[in-house]
């Protein structure tokens, strides 16, 4: 939705937040246009109050994930591939609730990538519509309950709520302590 034919090769950041300012002549933002890793990432999720990841790619989201749970952010997950949308909340309590690794092992042959999968377009702007409205609730003390998957099936034009278990085994909420 922020993004024309114009923009290929461009800075995605970049662009976004010049599409935004032209929205909302009145938000404040600052962009970061490196990649962050390790206790960068961890340093950035700590001066933020909600994370929301709608990256393309695994490895980014369990290192997302994982700087959440160290921090103890609110993370906001969103994803979509073929005709399928994907929901999740996380947090900001990691002790007691699960966290995105809980849902997904590293291992897990499920992990497809839009790349090789495709996607119908509408569906990403869908899921990324419900992130923001699921930002700003929190931020105005209408939270939602985390630990809730919500599954979109474009095909069916169907919502599907599943409840997301703390996994025993979990390398991230184990860093932090959490039974
Ligand atoms: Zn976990």
């Amino acid at each position: 939705m922020l993004y024309t034919p114009a923009d290929v090769g461009k800075l995605k950041a970049e662009i976004a937040a010049n599409r935004l300012r032209t929205i909302n002549p009145d938000i404040e933002l600052s962009t970061i246009t490196q990649r962050l890793q390790d206790d960068a990432l961890v340093a950035a999720v700590q001066t933020s109050d909600v994370v929301l990841d709608g990256c393309d790619n695994f490895a980014t989201r369990f290192q997302v994930n994982d700087a959440c749970v160290t921090a103890g952010r609110r993370l906001i997950s969103g994803s979509a591939i073929r005709l399928e949308g994907q929901l999740a909340i996380f947090g900001p309590d990691f002790n007691v609730t699960p966290c995105y690794r809980c849902l997904y092992a590293e291992a897990d042959e499920s992990l497809d990538s839009c790349a090789g999968n495709g996607v119908l377009s509408p569906v990403p702007a869908v899921i990324g519509a419900m992130m923001a409205v699921e930002a700003l609730k929190y931020f105005a003390g209408i939270d939602s309950k985390p630990s809730i998957l919500r599954l979109y099936d474009a095909a069916a034009t169907e919502f599907q709520s599943l409840k997301i278990q703390k996994r025993k085994d979990c390398p991230a909420c184990a860093a932090i302590g959490a039974k």
